[in-house]
């Protein structure tokens, strides 16, 4: 048996490994067919049936009817954040956004290149270690939709509400949080991820998006930019990345193994208290980024006295097994990223070495 690490990476992340061991057993012969899912046609009998099936558990999931649709679309996130413009932000239209970190300045800046925007809160002043609260969201009079990240995979926040704009079109990148915690999924109009955080390999985007959105995807658009193409040919229009899709669907059957959204965000929530305690219980020789009401439950990103111990940390955490704890460098420090897939005992490991190794290092602090 091949040793695996505890892998903290923030995309492309750890997957279940059940998922791996079930990809491994059917990888040279699918179904009977003698080939891998890599090499049979996207048309077949076998490939539709997991695209079918990808959507129809990623809806339960989610608790959406049949008035979603689960798109697998290529271009990751990023290229979410320029269609989404170029689908809804019609001239004369304005489009709001909510910039909470890196990924929400990218999706604002696709957009105005396209067409007007406004800001609707901005956390960039606090060092995005905060997320805005309701009464600091100040909307234009009648914008196109509303744009929010749900979670901030650099900065390590997380909304905990979901904001209230009556009739406005909700959309939100949720490349890091997706189907991690229970949450009212039919607030919002259109969300998408990348699944190389928790959804499973890079390559596949998923958008999710409502019936009311398709029918107001203009026709005079390229076909490959257009929802309402990748809705009609059940994401099959060109060749998918068939791979990825059929790895997504097994970590979705994983997903629902595991007792969905509502028992991953329970567990979830316990993981992340491991570390945050282990960084709360330190006396400020982890100092964590977020500020304490808005920390997420995914990325956890947290700075030590000086850049030589945490250089000492993460040489000493890869020594015994728990790699990628690296932190964005905008951010510097360490990030601990415990996706759906990271298990509990993995938390457990890191806040008990976060513990040895301040207790060790602490006199160095003065
Ligand atoms: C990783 C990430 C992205 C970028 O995703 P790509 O699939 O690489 O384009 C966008 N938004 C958020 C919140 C992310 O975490």
């Amino acid at each position: 048996m091949i040793s695996r690490v505890y892998n903290f990476n923030p995309g492309p992340a750890t997957l279940p490994l059940p998922v791996l061991e079930k990809a491994r057993e059917e990888l040279l012969n699918y179904q009977g067919t003698g080939m891998s899912i890599m090499e049979i046609s996207h048309r077949s009998r076998q490939f539709e049936e997991i695209i079918a099936s990808a959507e129809a558990c990623f809806l339960e999931l989610a608790g959406l009817d049949k008035n979603y649709r689960v798109l697998f679309l290529q271009g990751g996130a990023s290229l979410q954040f320029m269609m989404i413009p170029y689908t809804f932000l019609s001239a004369g239209k304005t489009a709001d956004y909510i910039v909470t970190g890196a990924f929400a300045e990218k999706a604002l800046q696709e957009a105005s290149l396209i067409g007007n925007t406004h800001t609707a809160a901005s956390t960039k002043n606090t060092g995005f270690s905060t997320i805005p609260a309701q009464e600091e969201l100040s909307l234009s009079p009648n914008p196109a939709y509303l744009h929010l990240t749900t979670n901030n995979t650099i900065y390590g926040t997380q909304w905990k509400y979901t904001p209230a704009c009556g009739n406005i079109p909700l959309i939100a990148d949720m490349s890091s949080d997706i189907l991690s915690r229970e949450m009212d999924l039919t607030k919002f109009s259109l969300f998408y991820a990348g699944a190389q955080k928790n959804l499973g390999p890079a390559g596949v985007t998923v958008v999710v998006i409502h019936k009311s959105m398709l029918e107001k995807v203009p026709d005079n658009i390229p076909k490959i930019f257009s929802y309402k193409t990748h809705a009609d040919t059940n994401s099959l229009y060109n060749t998918p990345p068939c791979f990825s899709v059929y790895i997504l669907k097994l970590v979705l059957e994983w997903l629902k193994d595991q007792g969905g959204p509502q028992a991953m965000g329970l567990l979830n929530g316990k993981k992340a208290s491991l570390i945050y305690n282990a960084i709360d219980q330190s006396k400020n020789f982890y100092r964590g980024h977020a500020q304490k009401k808005d920390r997420s439950s995914m990325n956890i990103t947290f700075r030590l006295p000086t850049e030589d111990l945490e250089n000492i940390f993460l040489q000493e955490a890869a020594a015994e097994g728990l790699t990628g704890l690296k932190g964005h460098r905008s951010v510097g420090g360490v990030r601990a990223s415990i996706y759906n897939a990271m298990p509990l005992e993995g938390c457990e490991i890191l806040a008990n070495f976060m513990e040895n190794f301040c207790s060790n290092n602490i006199s160095q602090q003065e």
